[in-house]
């Protein structure tokens, strides 16, 4: 199987604006913003989406999780505030079938999303 974009991402084989990294996730700034700060946190795995995640992957996860609250704080949102999206499937909206965490931020964001 081919690599997916967020691989190459992760290889540095295509370039991307790289927020923070370690052995387990990368973070990278949105080509298309939909907010002030939007930021995508990846694992090096490729896991295409949390519906596909299994039980090994836990730590993996949990690490993901803490990292984009940290890339978060370290970026300016932690006092006002920033939401995390995980798109899975179609009808969330997901694009590129590896696994992401968006980090959105600097502005009021409505609820519930559309
Ligand atoms: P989703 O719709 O949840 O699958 O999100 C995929 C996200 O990846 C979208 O917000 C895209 O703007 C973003 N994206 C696609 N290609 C790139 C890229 N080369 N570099 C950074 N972000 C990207």
């Amino acid at each position: 199987m081919g690599k997916t974009l967020f691989e190459k991402i992760c290889e540095k084989e295509i370039p991307a604006d790289i927020v923070y990294e370690d052995d387990q996730v990368v973070a990278f700034r949105d080509i298309a913003p939909k907010a002030p700060t939007h930021v995508l946190v990846i694992p090096r795995k490729p896991i295409p989406r949390i519906n596909e995640a299994q039980l090994e992957d836990q730590a993996l996860l949990g690490h993901l999780i803490l990292k984009a609250a940290e890339v978060a704080r370290s970026l300016g949102l932690g006092d006002d505030g920033f939401r995390l999206v995980l798109n899975n499937g179609r009808d969330a909206g997901e694009t590129v079938p590896h696994l992401h965490c968006h980090i959105l931020g600097g502005r009021k964001m409505d609820w519930p999303p559309g």
